[in-house]
This record gives C-alpha cells, structure tokens and sequence, in this order.
C-alpha cells in the first residue's frame, strides 16, 4: 500500500503513456546507433522528427458519466489514466500518440482490489450500459484494449487488473500454482523462483503483459522452444461475467481452449497453469526445475 498513488489507485511504476517502457526510461547509445543504422537503410531520403508527447498536447472530452460517490472501487479520471488505457502498443497506436489523436478514451479507470470489486463495476456498468475492457498489461498490437466501441454504450471503462498480482497457491505434487490473472511476466517467474517453478512462457512483451492477457489472447512465448503457447500450460480458469459470476464457477482445463484467444468474455479472476508433459517428455517441461542444466535441455 506505501507506494498506492491515491489519486489514481494505481501502484505500478509510471508508465509511458504514449509508448513502450516506463516514463523514466531511455534508449541508450548502442539503442540510438541501432535505430540511426535502420533509419538509413529504411528512409534514405531522411526522417521527420516528431517531438514526445506530452500530457499538456492532449485535450480529452470529460467523462460522460460520473463516478458513484461513495464506497466505490478505486477510480481515476486523470488525464495520465486515461491516456495509458486508451491505446495499446501496436505501430497504429504509437502514430496516434504521436500525432496527438485519441479518438477513444476510456471515460473511467477502474483499479479494482478484488474480486468483489470486479462484481461491482460490472453490476454497475451493467445496469448503467457502460462498456467495460480488462486491461492487462496493454501490450495488445490489435487495438483490444482500446475503448472503441461504437456509440451504442453511454460510456467506457477500463478495468485494470494490476492489484491481481499474487500467486495464490502452488501444488508442488502436480507442478501446478493458482495465479492471479493481472500478473506482470517478471512478477510471475519472481514468485515461481524460490520453489524451484517456472512457467517458461517468454513473449516478447514478457516484461509488460500479463497472464490474462496472455490467455485472452493466446499468446506465443518465441523465447522458448517446444511448448510455447501458454494454452499449453493453463489447466483451468475462473471466469467472472454479468450475468455469471458465482465465485466457485471455474472452468477445467478440457473446457479452456475456447476462452484461449477469446477476446472480451469477461474477466480472468484467476488461472491455475501446470506444468506440460513432465513424466513422459522430460525435458518440455512448463513447471519445471529451474537450474542451468534443465534448462539447456530445452
Ligand atoms: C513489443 C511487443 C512484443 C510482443 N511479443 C509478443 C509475443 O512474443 N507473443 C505474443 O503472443 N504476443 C506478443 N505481443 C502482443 C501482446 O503482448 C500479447 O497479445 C499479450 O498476450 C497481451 O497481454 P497483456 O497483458 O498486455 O494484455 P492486454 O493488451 O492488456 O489485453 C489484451 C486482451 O486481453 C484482454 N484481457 C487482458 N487481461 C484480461 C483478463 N484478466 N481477463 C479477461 N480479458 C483480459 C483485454 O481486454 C484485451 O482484449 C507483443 C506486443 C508488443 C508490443
């Protein structure tokens, strides 16, 4: 809680809200050289320079509806808030941002705590016909979190998962740990390390998405070899939706190919992953030991 932003609910680390990374990150020189290297090889006749962003170049239309007064989830209609779950990180995004068009903001971000206050914002949003998009990590390239969702909604919100960061549960016998979806790749492996765990899903974007987004969209993690796709490794997963949202209602793992890759169904509370293959194929390990040896195997 010590490092809550109050304003915003938010506890991450700032983000850019334009780009990849976070806001006090740079490139650095091998970077810059890299990039000066593609740029002549891409546009020999020369480059437009562009300059950054800044939240001062954008001008939003105020939220349509007003956030209930009392006893509500955690809430912000910042202009930061909103810019940073207004796109997600394709090419298309960043040139929106850069030509300052933002043509979807979310009118509200929601950072709820817990379950309850997911079943919360979708009652709300459900008797107010609000829209509501998770929000992973929003490294979506396919414009799946951005808020554009026709005129047939009042408003939208984005419902940042970041607080469902935990690991619940690990069943060493199985090889399996009950997840929270909105956890951060690095966040997941930290928590896997000490009991000699990893889940071995490496995207890309492995630093800023998270396991429901990997999920939702069925992601491929290319840093690793055989089984890479995290359908491969999730055995079961708890779905909260508007009308169903029962606590204990969790779908097993024969029933989860149709939620990998299935994009808005409702929201991932938590996920048990498990390791893939162990006994008869050794060395495709998901859950698998972690030391060097084990994992040159691979
Ligand atoms: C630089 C870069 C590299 C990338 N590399 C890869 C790669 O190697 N492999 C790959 O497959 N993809 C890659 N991607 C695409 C992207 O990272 C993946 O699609 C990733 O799985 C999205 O995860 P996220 O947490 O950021 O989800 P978000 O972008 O936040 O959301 C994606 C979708 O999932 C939904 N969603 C998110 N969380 C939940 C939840 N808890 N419950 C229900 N729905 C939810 C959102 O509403 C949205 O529809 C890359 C993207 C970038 C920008």
């Amino acid at each position: 809680m010590s490092n809550l932003n109050h304003k915003t609910g938010s506890a991450r680390a700032k983000l850019r809200f334009w780009g990849w990374g976070y806001a006090d990150e740079q490139l650095g020189d091998d970077e810059l050289q890299m990039i000066d290297l593609m740029l002549e090889e891409l546009m020999p006749g020369g480059s437009v320079e562009v300059d950054e962003p800044q939240l001062d170049d954008f001008k939003l239309p105020p939220p349509r509806v007003e956030v209930p007064q009392h006893s509500w989830v955690f809430t912000s209609i910042s202009k930061y808030d909103r810019l940073v779950h207004s796109f997600g990180k394709s090419y298309a995004d960043l040139v929106g941002m850069l030509l300052r068009r933002v043509d979807n903001p979310p009118d509200w971000v929601c950072f709820p705590r817990d379950e309850s206050d997911v079943e919360r914002i979708l009652a709300h949003a459900t008797e107010n016909n609000i829209a509501v998009i998770p929000f992973g990590g929003g490294t979506s390239v396919c414009g799946a979190v951005e808020p554009a969702v026709g005129n047939s909604y009042r408003a939208t919100i984005s419902l940042d998962l970041e607080h469902f960061n935990r690991v619940l549960e690990i069943d060493q016998t199985s090889r399996a740990a009950r997840v929270q979806a909105g956890i951060l790749g690095p966040v997941l492996e930290a928590a896997l390390r000490p009991h000699g765990l990893t889940l071995r899903h490496f995207p890309q974007s492995f630093k800023f998405s998270t396991l429901g987004g990997w999920i939702a969209t069925r992601a491929g993690g290319h840093f690793a070899t055989r089984y890479t796709h995290v359908d491969d490794f999730f055995e079961s997963t708890r779905m909260i939706t508007p009308p169903w949202n029962h606590p204990d209602a969790t779908i097993a793992g024969f029933g989860c190919g149709s939620l990998a890759g299935s994009y808005g169904t409702g929201i991932r509370g938590y996920t048990w992953c498990d390791h893939r293959g162990m006994g008869q194929t050794a060395a495709g390990a998901a859950m698998a030991s972690i030391d060097q040896s084990t994992l040159r195997e691979f």
